[in-house]
């Protein structure tokens, strides 16, 4: 069942979704060249305790971090480690932060400037603005498919594809709630989107196939062929007047 929030629910959580954002900001600047991505790690739980908030995936099903790390043909649910970044890296930060009772969940793919940067850039750019897109499509009467097709119709007529197995999902007191928001779709199809839901819109873009398989840390996913991958998503509130994204 889909948990609505009230107007104040959707306020505090527009005030733990600028906290993430400032964080976000801070740890997308700090994603350089010699930095480790336990580094970057350690950084965000200092940075969400200094906001008053809790990293939301910290134990979560036993991840062992704050933040999720992925870097190149990691998608999602890479584990902070002593990888050392360089140039050329396709780096996706993947936070959540608990503030006052509720979830907020936001990702950025940040590349290091290197060799090679073209395609690289292109595909991060791609799937920017295929969340912007995804996004706009989540207005009050519109469906899920509305918004799963606005992703995967532009995706696919840049050239390249989204993950399938992998989804957004509904957010609030629990990081994970109803309803599934797949990245794919038909216009008109799924469940109808009304004022009070808050949904985590994802999209997981690859190069090459859709596939992924596990990685080798026990809870990152790769890309079966090994291919880059990039991630953007927010966290959206559906209101009367349109989607409100809480987590910029
Ligand atoms: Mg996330
Ligand atoms: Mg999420």
């Amino acid at each position: 069942m889909v948990k609505l929030k009230t107007n104040k629910d959707i306020a505090v959580m527009g005030e733990g979704g600028k906290i993430l954002a400032a964080v976000l900001d801070k740890l997308s600047a700090a994603v350089r060249p010699g930095t480790t991505t336990e580094e970057i790690d350690m950084l965000a739980r200092e940075l969400l305790s200094s906001y008053g908030a809790k990293p939301s995936f910290l134990g979560y099903n036993g991840f062992p971090a704050a933040l999720c790390v992925s870097v190149n043909e990691e998608v999602v649910h890479g584990v902070p480690s002593d990888r050392v970044l360089q140039q050329g890296d396709v780096v996706k930060l993947d936070l959540g932060a608990y503030y006052k009772g509720f979830h907020t969940d936001s990702a950025r793919t940040v590349l290091i400037g290197g060799i090679n940067d073209a395609k690289k850039q292109k595909l991060i750019n791609v799937t920017s603005r295929a969340l912007e897109l995804g996004t706009e499509a989540a207005q009050p009467g519109n469906t899920l498919g509305d918004v799963g097709h606005a992703i995967e119709r532009y995706v696919k007529s840049e050239g390249f594809d989204v993950v399938r197995d992998l989804v957004g999902h509904g957010i609030g007191k629990n990081v994970h709630e109803e309803p599934e928001v797949l990245n794919y779709g038909k216009a008109g199809e799924g469940m109808r989107l009304e004022p009070g839901m808050v949904i985590a819109i994802e999209p997981m873009v690859v190069e090459g196939t859709w596939k992924i398989a596990d990685g080798p840390d026990g809870f990152s996913f790769i890309t079966k062929d090994k291919k880059l991958a990039a991630h953007f998503e927010h966290t959206v509130a559906i209101t009367e007047r349109g989607p409100v994204i809480l987590t910029q």
